[in-house]
């Protein structure tokens, strides 16, 4: 069998895109799992479009999902150059090739020495190929008009230059969007103009928002710059293992996949026809179970960085390690503890009719006093917090809810939340000695 050559080919035109790193994706995880090689090439010929640093940022957020390559403009390798704007001496001599065949012809400018080169489309020829997501697909030579390889700027049009580089480069298969499927005729006919094997299409479908509606760059309900995920506190494994499932679909019921599972259970046959639903409340679920799967120490380092920019003091790195721990279970992504932070630090303590009546029902002043007491030569560690919790119960005689829920009403306001110690460790000594008076006082008021 040929050797498994396979590419991802961004424009540098933008940021990369949910869609465009699907392509990538597909194609590096088609690479992997047959052994082959997987090559970045960079078509930058639609020149105005170009943005400035668009390459680097493509690179940069294919590797931050964890994306290896083995060839492309920065690694180099024996199939170069690949950036399409140094290769333009190549597509050159082959538009001549054409030329002196016949097979294509100078479309002058008027008034002009300027010229563009046209390929002839030949009449009444059927161009059929095996789609591998769609199966047999076909199309008449006769709806396609003449169409531009070379502007009179010598720069080639994208349909000519993908074929003399997907043929040098020895590529032999291509997945790609479905936007391109009508492109492909034209890149069939290069190939027979040329007598070269064509690579084995795939065109994977579109995907679409919760409306059904074809994701667009506008729709500012999605979120769909890898940049940005990378920004809120999106795992780049979360990202990879949600992205697979974007027109594709593993045997087992089981979603949560790490890489090296993929790769091993990759089949094309299994590439869906139906347009993929880019379902955002799938992606927080499948980056939360990442975010479960983290160590305390790593979710703390990662949780950090966006303290930190939020200019949140972090009084020690047990504390942090406290904080990320009580709220696990609750964060999507990592930026969220800074709300979360927010929302148990500053609100304002409140106790809602409910709970105030939970602790005036169980006359609860000897327990909040005893346990102040106990507090205040206490060192503030969640061990020793949960051991006074006993103690206060001891002293008082109050067990069960009355004792866990009654403390927990009197320091935070809340019936229920996570874990007491930890949450008043957090909250630290002064804040819950002074909440305790603020309860105290206001219950001698009413009893
Ligand atoms: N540069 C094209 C794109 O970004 C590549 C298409 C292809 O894979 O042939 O859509």
């Amino acid at each position: 069998m040929e050797k498994v050559r396979v590419r991802y080919a961004p424009s540098p035109t933008g940021l990369l895109h949910i869609g465009n790193a699907r392509s990538a994706l597909f194609n590096y995880v088609y690479a992997r799992h047959f052994g082959g090689d997987f090559i970045v090439r960079i078509e930058d010929t639609d020149v105005l479009r170009n943005v400035e640093g668009g390459e680097a940022s493509q690179l940069n957020y294919l590797s931050w999902l964890g994306l290896v390559w083995d060839e492309s403009p920065d690694k180099g390798g024996n199939y170069g150059p690949y950036r399409q704007l140094e290769r333009l001496d190549l597509y050159k001599k082959y538009a001549e090739e054409l030329l002196d065949k016949g097979l294509a012809y100078k479309d002058f400018r008027e008034d002009s020495e300027q010229y563009a080169i046209r390929f002839k489309v030949p009449a009444n020829v059927t161009y059929a190929f095996d789609d591998i997501v769609r199966g047999t697909l076909k199309f008449e030579s006769k709806d396609v008009e003449d169409w531009i390889i070379m502007k009179d700027n010598g720069i080639p049009t994208y349909n000519f230059a993908v074929v003399i580089d997907d043929h040098f480069m020895e590529i032999s298969h291509v997945l790609r969007g479905e936007e391109h499927i009508t492109n492909t005729p034209k890149q069939l006919m290069v190939y027979d103009a040329f007598g070269w094997e064509a690579p084995q299409f795939g065109h994977m479908t579109i995907i679409v928002n919760e409306n059904k509606k074809k994701l667009s760059k506008r729709d500012k309900n999605v979120i769909q710059f890898i940049s940005e995920y990378e920004a809120m506190g999106y795992l780049p494994e979360a990202m990879f293992n949600f992205i697979s499932l974007l027109g594709w679909s593993p045997t087992e019921n089981e979603e949560i996949l790490d890489q090296e599972t993929i790769i091993k259970q990759f089949d094309p046959k299994r590439l869906s026809k139906a347009p993929a639903m880019f379902d955002k409340d799938k992606l927080a679920y499948i980056n939360s179970r990442y975010i479960k799967m983290l160590s305390t120490d790593e979710l703390a380092l990662k949780s950090r960085v966006f303290l930190e920019k939020a200019n949140i003091e972090i009084p020690s790195d047990e504390w942090l390690k406290l904080l990320v721990e009580i709220f696990k279970d609750r964060m999507s992504y990592i930026g969220q503890i800074v709300e979360l932070y927010q929302a148990f630090f500053h609100n304002a303590f409140e106790l809602n009719d409910e709970a105030y009546q939970f602790i005036v029902e169980n006359k609860s002043v000897s327990l909040l006093e005893t346990f102040k007491k106990l507090l205040e030569t206490s060192d503030f560690t969640p061990e020793e917090i949960e051991i006074l919790i006993k103690q206060a119960g001891k002293e008082t005689e109050t067990k069960g809810k009355p004792l866990f829920m009654g403390l927990r009403i009197a320091t935070t306001g809340d019936m229920h939340g996570p874990s007491l110690p930890v949450s008043l460790a957090l909250l630290g000594k002064d804040i819950v000695i002074s909440r305790l008076n603020q309860t105290i006082t206001r219950l001698r008021g009413d009893l």
